[in-house]
């Protein structure tokens, strides 16, 4: 619930309408603050958003996103506009994975308690892991500034089985450089709580529906709509205040209670306040969306699965496109599109047991800047959402949320943004 507009305590300006933006909008309207928020684009949503494809003639989603029940942050957001009911858990709570190389299967299946009874029985491990595996997991917690590879052996078949994928996955950085620390947080928030905070949550008719037109639609019924097309170009600083910023060719001058939230990408931050470390090393992600003629099931029946000793990384499914996402994907995203599709088809053929040779109507999608590294040296250019400015503050999946740069850290991020607004 809104409480009552504060006439007397400002406008919260917010540039960028990404997943943080808007999680920071509906923050603010609940706190009672006059919001204004602006995104250069036509649309909201940023890097989490579906559009209506031309070849393969569906709704389709820019990447595959997986949340998992135990984000309590995107949970908090969608109570807040009303839109859990947009999200499916997957049921049972199991993961499926395929090693193409080695031609084997294996489904995980989280315990309902905190402890993985699952890792004591050989035969619900995973293929060629042993207890000790597992026990070493315990290293992450203390790992500060480490790197996975630094506390798992890489030659181990868990670390190609296991790490890799989680890595890839939640950090979009491979497991040999991906911050220990921040796996960390996320195997305690949601995988080692046990089944209840490890459950896929998909979005039943894709990101748009499910995160962002809720939230664009809890706005405008708080005279919150965000304004499109609207690029900040500039921001004027003066002593410890930011003084005034142009919206487009409209220069705006901040009052004393006016407050602006920046939850835009590191690198168009930069541009406009140079002062401000950021972080600098971005990974690719590609995904490569397929449309099938009588579409086969996954192995199992399961939503999505994850591929092992392949280009290909998940195999998601949703009624008959099949979208494959690949992490991590700065070397790939450089070669043609029709390239990446011939390698990702023949891989994924297998699986559902296809003729490899001939490719389906195919649309690829490379997000050249998808996330920003998270190596434990970028971590470290992290900026708190506070600022030298009393009244700027950060927002963004690449602040120190203490959170990897998931759509979970946006959200929070901009949760945090409002939060620390004084009124
Ligand atoms: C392909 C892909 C797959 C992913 N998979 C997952 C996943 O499985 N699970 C998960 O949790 N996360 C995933 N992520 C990450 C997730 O999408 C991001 O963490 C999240 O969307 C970031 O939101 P944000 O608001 O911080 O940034 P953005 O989405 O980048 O939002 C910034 C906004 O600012 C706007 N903007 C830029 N410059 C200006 C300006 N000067 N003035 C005004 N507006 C401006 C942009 O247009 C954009 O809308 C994935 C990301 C990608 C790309």
């Amino acid at each position: 619930m809104a409480t009552n507009l504060q006439s007397d305590s400002g406008t919260v300006y917010i540039a960028g309408a990404g997943m943080a933006g808007l999680a920071a909008a509906v923050a603010c309207v609940q706190r009672g603050f006059k919001v204004s928020l602006f995104e250069a684009a036509k649309h909201a949503g940023g890097r989490c958003r579906s559009f209506e494809d031309s070849v393969l003639e569906r709704v389709i989603d820019n990447g595959n996103h997986l949340i998992l029940s135990g984000n309590t942050n995107i949970k908090r957001y969608l109570d807040s506009i009303d839109a859990i009911d947009n999200f499916k858990p997957v049921d049972p709570v199991r993961f499926e994975f395929v090693d193409l190389d080695a031609d084997i299967s294996w489904s995980l299946t989280p315990s309902a308690g905190r402890i993985p009874w699952w890792a004591l029985l050989p035969g619900k491990r995973i293929p060629g892991t042993s207890l000790g595996d597992y026990l070493a997991m315990g290293s992450l917690k203390s790992a500060g500034d480490q790197a996975i590879g630094d506390l798992i052996d890489p030659t181990q078949p868990i670390f190609e089985r296991f790490w890799q994928p989680l890595c890839r996955a939640v950090l979009n950085t491979d497991a040999q450089e991906g911050s220990a620390a921040s796996i960390w947080t996320m195997l305690s928030q949601t995988l080692l709580q046990g089944r209840a905070a490890s459950c896929p949550m998909l979005a039943k008719d894709g990101l748009s529906a499910a995160l962002v037109d809720p939230a664009v639609e809890y706005l405008t019924k708080h005279n919150a709509a965000p304004q499109y097309a609207t690029r900040l170009r500039a921001i004027e600083c003066s002593g410890e205040r930011v003084h005034s910023i142009t919206l487009n060719d409209q220069e705006i001058e901040l009052g004393p209670q006016d407050r602006l939230i920046i939850a835009l990408p590191p690198h168009e931050l930069s541009t406009l306040l140079p002062d401000i470390p950021v972080p600098t090393a971005t990974r690719a992600i590609v995904n490569v969306h397929f449309r099938l003629e009588d579409p086969p099931n996954l192995p199992n029946h399961a939503p999505f699965v994850g591929l092992i000793g392949s280009t290909a990384q998940w195999l998601f499914k949703r009624g008959d496109v099949f979208s494959v996402t690949i992490s991590a994907a700065d070397e790939l995203a450089e070669k043609l599109s029709e390239e990446i599709a011939a390698i990702v088809w023949q891989e994924i053929a297998k699986v559902i047991g296809r003729d490899g040779g001939t490719i389906p109507p195919v649309r690829v999608i490379k997000e050249q800047r998808a996330t920003i590294a998270q190596t434990p040296e970028q971590n470290r250019r992290r900026p708190d959402s506070s600022t030298n400015w009393q009244n700027l503050y950060l927002a963004g999946d690449w602040t120190n949320t203490g959170l990897p740069a998931t759509i979970e850290g946006a959200v929070y991020s901009g949760q945090k943004a409002a939060e620390l607004l004084e009124k």
